[in-house]
């Protein structure tokens, strides 16, 4: 069975088509720029050089259309026709409380994602564009919602309540969501097999440390915490967000310099974190170079970032009282060993110990435990298409 994931941006789509029956990747591809000048798609068939096509796109029904044309063209094509596509898996940012589980999409699915559009604006609006234009194209295939907020969905109310005043919660629905949730399941479930345990018998902490970042408590096989929170703003230094701050300090700069919600959204967003710290770059490989070329700023802005997540990381001992196992994913995550390694210092009260000449690899799965070590420390590298491909064949 051939399954099409799609994960569409506002001006971009990525996808993978795999074949489920060895859960191989037949292609993948980017397409970028829709509804601009120049855009295009890139395919990557493994053995193949890669295949790049410009045209016009007014949408994103041209960039389904353009997809679509692409896995069956002729030469560089991975299939004869599009119906050898059995179904449609869609990464969809936001489910609300509604959704603890992917879905088989029908037009009650579609109504509840819509009203989700206000808790995820930036997000929400291009996933529901992406399947509507899919559905216009493919209108007998069965198409899959995957919510990156499924997973958390099983958090307690304290982990999830904030003390703001409680209709706040009833009238607005502002509570913690998480996100990555479909990365953090991943990584988990793939550290259990490289265990030889069950997830239902762990306690783990899941590092998903990418542009954006955050971490989640997994006690036995489910989500009990997480660092994000009614959106991906709340909890680590990410790339250009800056993770927990005093929410006072909003209102003392509206009050000192008369900051809209606009630019006070901006700076938290766009402006802050490794970025903000640094005044260099939101890219982890940058600030690297920059530290070891003795820039303060840059050392700094490490700093700060690795002490937030050895934060989290001990709160979330204590959440679970105890821990078996510690996992790191996503671009930093997976490559960056050094980070890796300065998380994991002197953390030996909570009873992890590394071995540091075998965390000294990049994207791959390893167990660099050290001898002795209480805590297993895992790098995994996630596969967010994967887990909704198979998300997918389990629903249809
Ligand atoms: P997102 O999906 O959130 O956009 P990624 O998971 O791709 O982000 O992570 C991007 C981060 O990973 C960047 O900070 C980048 O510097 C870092 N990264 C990617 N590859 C490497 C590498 N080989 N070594 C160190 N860091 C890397």
């Amino acid at each position: 069975m051939k399954v099409l994931v799609i994960n569409c941006g506002s001006s971009s789509l990525k996808y993978q088509l795999f074949d489920m029956e060895d859960e191989s990747v037949l292609a993948k591809g980017l397409v970028e720029r829709i509804g601009n000048k120049g855009s295009n798609l890139t395919q990557k068939v493994s053995g193949r050089e890669n295949y790049v096509v410009e045209r016009p796109l007014k949408d994103h029904k041209d960039a389904i259309k353009l997809v679509v044309d692409t896995l069956t063209d002729k030469n560089n094509g991975v299939i004869g026709n599009m119906s050898e596509i059995s179904a449609v898996g869609h990464r969809v940012v936001h489910g609300g409380e509604k959704y603890a589980e992917s879905v088989l999409i029908d037009d009650e699915v579609m109504k509840a994602m819509e009203e989700c559009i206000k808790l995820a604006p930036l997000h929400n609006p291009p996933n529901i564009i992406g399947i509507k234009a899919c559905q216009a194209l493919m209108p007998n295939v069965p198409m899959v919602a995957v919510f990156d907020t499924s997973f958390h969905q099983t958090m307690s109310e304290e982990a999830y309540m904030y003390a703001l005043p409680y209709e706040f919660y009833q009238k607005f629905k502002i509570r913690r969501y998480g996100f990555h949730g479909t990365s953090h399941k991943y990584v988990s479930k793939v550290a259990a097999e490289m265990l030889g345990k069950k997830a239902e018998d762990l306690k783990m902490i899941t590092c998903h440390l990418g542009n954006g970042g955050s971490i989640t408590a997994v006690k036995n096989g489910k989500s009990i915490d997480t660092s994000m929170g009614f959106t991906p703003l709340e909890g680590i230094v990410m790339g250009t967000r800056c993770g927990n701050i005093d929410p006072a300090i909003l209102t003392y700069l509206i009050n000192e310099e008369g900051y809209t919600t606009e630019e006070l959204d901006n700076i938290l967003n766009k402006k802050s974190g490794l970025l903000g710290l640094s005044g260099e770059s939101s890219d982890f490989r940058d600030i690297n170079a920059g530290e070891q070329k003795g820039n303060e700023r840059c050392k700094l802005a490490l700093k700060v970032y690795i002490y937030k997540i050895k934060q989290f990381i001990g709160s979330y001992v204590a959440s679970m009282n105890g821990l078996d196992c510690l996992v790191f994913t996503a671009g930093i995550g997976e490559n960056a060993y050094e980070i890796r390694e300065r998380v994991c210092e002197n953390m030996e009260y909570l009873g992890i110990k590394i071995d540091k000449e075998k965390n000294r690899v990049r994207g791959v799965a390893v167990d660099f435990t050290a001898e002795g070590s209480r805590v297993k420390v895992l790098a995994i590298p996630t596969d967010e298409e994967l887990m909704i491909a198979r998300d997918t064949v389990s629903l249809i």
